[in-house]
């Protein structure tokens, strides 16, 4: 086994998640009811290592949709299916240093990377219009969440309506951004942006839960095969683009921050979800819906951090 004293490990997974329990910082998403109604307590943490170890604590069963969390998924079928030389035409690798919904683009006129809004509307777009072109909205919804459970190992992976219709009607920034670059030419010919406005919301509601996504970021971990059926879901390099742009940019205007204190490839969502990949080791999920200022979960990014303080995982450990 990856973790040879699983018990000595997950007791001291077990240590963190009691300690972060006790923090009641941050503030619960509100611009849509259904997240503003989640419960401020809710906290789970889920292991899965990439030979298939699994452990989990707190409220690791209680569905949550994806949000952001879904951006660096949609960005790997994406690389998986139109190769990073395609992708990056239309969507750059570079930290924004501004907030996930901002109104800005880069110096090229193109999305700064696939992990703001503004660059996962984008890689939408790519899907819908340049992967299997015939596929109509619905047939595309399907072909998506499939990946989806293909890399949750065909766990529970849902999709909640009431938040789609909610993300849609609570959505003039995203909209806004969504025609900010059609102004800028940015999609592929023939994108119709209302379809693709929907299919990012679909993409946000997608909906799952720790344990479920701990799988997710245990394939990412282990290179794109799935450490529960075995199934190879993703291309190793498709991984590395993706892992490389969550250790830069998958933690709002905290990347920096994070990469320097935690120094995990990892990707927080606004419903309090954080996926944190080790790779060759583990995924983790952490769960807990209270968010800092900049937009990540409170709890989540605690964990983080005691996790690293007691474990050498940061990339530039063992020096
Ligand atoms: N649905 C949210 C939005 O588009 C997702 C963003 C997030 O998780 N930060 O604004």
């Amino acid at each position: 086994f990856i973790i040879p004293d699983w018990a000595g490990f997950t007791k001291h997974i077990e240590d963190f998640y009691w300690k972060c329990k006790t923090n009641t910082e941050g503030k619960v998403a509100s611009y849509i009811p259904q997240l503003a109604r989640m419960n401020p307590e809710y906290w789970g943490v889920s292991v899965c290592t990439i030979d298939g170890q699994r452990f989990s604590i707190g409220d690791t069963s209680i569905p949550f949709t994806l949000q952001s969390c879904s951006k660096p998924l949609t960005y790997a079928i994406a690389l998986d299916r139109l190769s990073p030389e395609v992708v990056h035409q239309y969507v750059g690798q570079e930290p924004s240093g501004r907030n996930f919904n901002e109104l800005v683009l880069d110096h090229n006129k193109k999305p700064h990377n696939p992990m703001i809004n503004a660059g996962a509307i984008l890689i939408c777009s790519l899907l819908k219009t340049l992967v299997k072109p015939e596929m109509g909205l619905a047939e595309k919804f399907d072909f998506t969440m499939n990946y989806f459970k293909r890399l949750a190992g065909e766990e529970n992976l849902g999709f909640n309506n009431a938040v789609f219709l909610s993300e849609r009607e609570a959505a003039d920034r995203n909209y806004a951004l969504g025609f900010y670059m059609r102004e800028y030419n940015c999609y592929p010919d023939k994108t119709n942006l209302r379809e693709i406005m929907d299919y990012y919301f679909q993409c946000c509601a997608m909906e799952a839960n720790c344990e479920t996504m701990a799988v997710i970021a245990a394939t990412l971990a282990n290179g794109g095969i799935c450490p529960i059926t075995e199934e190879k879901v993703l291309k190793p390099d498709s991984v590395r683009d993706v892992l490389s742009l969550m250790h830069s940019c998958g933690m709002y205007d905290y990347s920096g921050q994070f990469a320097f204190k935690v120094g995990i490839p990892a990707k927080s969502g606004v419903s309090g979800s954080l996926l944190l990949v080790i790779p060759n080791v583990m995924g983790i999920c952490t769960w807990s819906p209270p968010l800092d200022p900049l937009g990540n979960s409170c709890r989540g990014v605690q964990f983080c951090e005691e996790l690293v303080n007691e474990f050498n995982f940061h990339r530039y450990d063992n020096l």
